[in-house]
């Protein structure tokens, strides 16, 4: 099965002229690449049909399980152009291993490791001149898992696909880095005890939208989730890790305590913390230690982070009748020194001194 190989399609491609275009300002998820990476499983042959394939829609059967019971399950990194113009992703084996982790929650099949890395090497390969070389611009890669049996009854799917997808992202922070406000969700949770919350499936984000449009409405960016009976532990955000920096320059993290993900940046920038000689606590936080420490100076900084915005600074935590604010605009300086070397290495400008980058396309092959 390992040696199972990729059969190549070759599409149509977009005229260089119309990809560079594209390439000088996308955004984040509005474009996509020429080709898709596309693998069938089934409970009797499993994996197999591997294909690079034109990007454009698939077929699908109304009856689909994935669209009456959302078995479905996602991951998302980068590829980022170094200086030399080679291609690198980042740590990309902690995703395949976190795709496995959710296929194991919502019973879908798993994917070997190396399959997965491979698919995405196939699709950079192919798609390489869709690796954007400006500043903090990469290609994001979205692998996915959906159960595509035709069978109405209720049972895990006996078929299912694995797609990967790439489309060019543009700085997250057109024009700089700007705190964002948050609001916590009081009524309404993503997660709960024995749930889905460790897993990264599409159902978590469907349970995320109504709050985070409530959010919106009361000028917030984003959703704190927290412990759904003490509406006080915090959980992390709809879609990013959060972290609250002390005074004495110690970080905290809500431990992995099966209703949030286990973020591949969230855990790198606690090593990157710790190389420093920061202090670093995964333990139980909850609102009332982030208000008082805001209140008597001791919590200086707080920032989300994840693959899309790296890091995200946050200035301002909302809810029903309260607000606490940092008072300051500007993003605190721990955060954004953060930011910047977790940024230098992904981008091939500061030593990769972990040996967290994985080159998918060499220098000479992509010149
Ligand atoms: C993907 C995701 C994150 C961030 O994980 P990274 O591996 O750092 O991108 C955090 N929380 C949730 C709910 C997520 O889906």
């Amino acid at each position: 099965m390992t040696d199972l190989a990729f059969t190549r399609t070759a599409a149509e491609r977009l005229p260089a002229a119309e990809r560079e275009a594209i390439l000088r300002d996308p955004g984040f998820g509005n474009h996509f690449t020429d080709h898709m990476i596309s693998i069938v499983w089934t409970v009797d042959a499993g994996w197999h049909d591997a294909e690079v394939v034109p990007y454009g829609p698939i077929a699908m059967d109304p009856a689909s399980s994935v669209l009456h019971y959302g078995q479905e399950i996602f991951e998302g990194l980068k590829a980022y152009r170094r200086p030399d113009g080679s291609i690198v992703t980042f740590r990309p084996e902690a995703n395949a291993r976190r795709l496995n982790e959710s296929a194991h929650r919502l019973a879908l099949p798993e994917l070997p490791e190396e399959l997965f890395v491979r698919a995405i090497r196939e699709l950079v390969t192919v798609d390489a001149d869709w690796v954007p070389n400006g500043q903090d611009q990469s290609l994001y890669l979205r692998p996915f898992m959906i159960a595509d049996e035709s069978f109405l009854g209720v049972r895990a799917a006996e078929r299912a696909r694995f797609l990967v997808i790439a489309s060019p992202a543009g700085p997250y922070f057109a024009g700089g880095v700007r705190p964002v406000s948050i609001w916590l969700s009081e009524g309404l949770a993503r997660a709960g005890r024995g749930g889905t919350g460790a897993a990264k499936c599409g159902g978590n984000y469907a349970a995320s939208l109504l709050p985070q449009r409530i959010a919106a409405a009361n000028d917030c960016q984003q959703v704190l989730f927290t412990d759904s009976a003490t509406v006080d532990t915090i959980d992390e955000l709809g879609g990013m890790n959060l972290f609250l920096v002390r005074a004495d320059g110690t970080l905290l993290t809500p431990q992995l305590n099966g209703n949030i993900l286990d973020g591949v940046t969230r855990r790198s920038l606690i090593q990157l913390a710790r190389d420093r000689g920061h202090a670093v606590e995964e333990r139980d936080l909850t609102v009332t230690e982030w208000r008082a420490g805001v209140a008597d100076g001791s919590i200086t900084e707080a920032f989300a982070c994840g693959t899309a915005a790296v890091i995200t600074p946050i200035r301002r935590l909302a809810g029903e009748g309260f607000e606490i604010d940092f008072g300051d605009g500007a993003p605190g300086a721990l955060t954004m020194s953060l930011r910047e070397e977790l940024t230098g290495i992904q981008g091939g400008i500061r030593e990769d001194r972990h040996g967290w980058l994985e080159v998918l396309v060499g220098a000479e092959a992509a010149a």
